[in-house]
């Protein structure tokens, strides 16, 4: 079984990190974090993203996406950029997921046709090349529980990373074969999730931090990096009286299995 913590969501690659990287990297490794996966945002995070998963090619694994806050005027031009790193890959990088996609409302509505547009069509990529996607919602979860329902999508494989949706949104979600990404928000005092946790199924929770952002309890409001990943950890053994050894072994196996890296038989 697994003995190592995953964190399946991580923006280690951003400049937050320029000056300590590697004491991050080593301070995550401490606390049995073996392995990060590390969602692309827009055109100007390709660079430092590949970068750094070549210099950690064991533990590092780099995702292809444009991220909804992205999608802006040059849209266009973004996606073209994403669909030939997934598709002529000029970098020979190995990509394990489509993301970070999905939509934002929170920030900005004014693209709104335009990211449900870039959505739609990263969607069909990752079906295409039968990856996973890796989504991100933010006052938009109805919206994009609609889509994936529509019937091109079904049996499209993925997680809702940062989950923040009520009990029946993830219900839902884990009926069509979704996986949930838990992170700081459940550390949080109001953040919801955990009054109803108990009711998901443990084989379908992810793992994430979302660093350099959402830093969990008690480091709430510094930078959040992937050592972190324990005390999200620690919060599920809490809340779902699970010990941590199954909680590390049945995540870490749920994110294997999200990003088909599982070892094959
Ligand atoms: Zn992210």
């Amino acid at each position: 079984m697994y003995n190592f913590l995953i964190d399946s969501h991580a923006h280690l690659y951003a400049e937050e990190f320029d000056h300590d990287r590697e004491e991050m990297l080593a301070r995550a490794r401490a606390a049995g974090v073996e392995r990060f996966y590390l969602p692309n945002v827009d055109v100007d995070s390709i660079r430092p993203m590949l970068d750094l998963a070549a210099q950690h090619p064991e533990s590092c694994f780099p995702m292809m996406g444009l991220h909804p806050c992205s999608v802006l005027a040059d849209y266009k031009s973004q996606l073209q950029v994403v669909e030939n790193h997934l598709f002529k890959n000029p970098e020979r990088a190995n990509f394990c997921a489509v993301g970070e996609i999905g939509l934002d409302y929170y920030w900005s509505t004014e693209f709104v046709t335009e990211q449900q547009y870039a959505f739609r069509t990263q969607c069909r990529w990752a079906i295409k090349l039968n990856l996973p996607v890796v989504i991100h919602a933010r006052n938009s979860l109805v919206d994009l529980i609609n889509i994936v329902s529509e019937p091109e999508f079904l049996g499209m494989k993925g997680v809702f990373h940062c989950f923040s949706g009520d009990l029946a949104q993830a219900q839902k979600l884990v009926e069509l074969g979704f996986y949930l990404g838990i992170g700081g928000v459940v550390t949080f005092k109001n953040g919801g999730l955990d009054k109803f946790i108990q009711q998901l199924p443990l084989d379908k929770l992810v793992l994430e931090t979302d660093a350099p952002y959402l830093t969990p309890a008690p480091y709430r409001g510094k930078r959040n990096e992937a050592a972190y990943i324990e005390l999200v950890a620690q919060r599920l053994v809490d809340l779902l009286k699970i010990d941590y050894q199954t909680i590390m072994q049945q995540t870490t196996a749920n994110a294997l299995s999200l990003f088909n890296h599982l070892p094959q038989n």
